[in-house]
């Protein structure tokens, strides 16, 4: 079983688009790590074209505001702007699609599906602290977190040394592989495909293959503009 993992899309339907696009063909099934809406221009399309694809999805922060399940206190000034008027802008059913989406951790197939960290869905994973605290509470070996917009995450080796997951520079459109080890433990970051922080503007996000025990890391540029 292959699946193509997503998170962060943040109503961003260009660089959604470009990236199912891309990964046509190559998976069977898609997972959504959350925060479908919140900052970009089009929520109801991202919506309507995330929901009848994906197997299953758990909710971000800002899937949470912006159906009025959390405050944006804690947002800062543009994110709460955009979730003012993300929620004008729903439709009622997608209103309510947002109330029931359910919160991480989501067990699927043997792995971990995480908003922010299994910690807590709103907890983020930066540091190997956090990362340690991610692994300690995690339900499974191989975890799927987002919230960070970094693509990346973190491995427990075998014999228990932590250490960023080693990724060279993505080419565009063109996969880098990482073989899951036997023994080891793995906290993946598919990237953002709405609004990376990684310092790189284009979508991101990963291809995992169950049977051949690898994750595909991959970047696409789309019009942005
Ligand atoms: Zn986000």
């Amino acid at each position: 079983m292959r699946y193509l993992i997503l998170s962060d899309i943040h109503s961003n339907l260009e660089a959604l688009e470009k990236s199912l696009k891309l990964a046509e063909g190559r998976y069977d099934q898609i997972l959504c790590l959350g925060d479908l809406v919140g900052y970009g221009p089009d929520p109801n399309a991202v919506i309507s074209r995330v929901r009848p694809l994906a197997a299953a999805i758990v909710r971000g922060n800002h899937d949470k505001a912006c159906c009025g399940l959390m405050g944006t206190e804690d947002f800062n000034y543009l994110a709460q702007m955009a979730t003012d008027w993300t929620r004008t802008q729903l439709t009622p059913e997608h209103y309510e699609f947002l109330r029931g989406l359910p919160n991480g951790p989501l067990q699927v197939d043997g792995i971990e599906l995480v908003h922010g960290s299994p910690v807590d869905e709103d907890e983020y994973i930066f540091d190997s602290l956090e990362a340690v605290q991610a692994f300690q509470s995690a339900g499974a070996p191989l975890v799927f977190f987002g919230h960070s917009h970094r693509q990346g995450g973190f491995l427990l080796t075998a014999d228990k040394r932590l250490q960023p997951i080693p990724l060279p520079a993505i080419e565009d459109n063109s996969p880098v592989g990482i073989a899951l080890e036997k023994g080891a433990r793995y906290l993946v970051n598919p990237g953002s495909i709405g609004q990376p922080r990684d310092g790189d503007r284009r979508a991101a996000f990963v291809i995992l293959d169950r049977d051949q025990n690898r994750v595909d890391f991959y970047r696409t540029p789309y019009d942005l503009a």
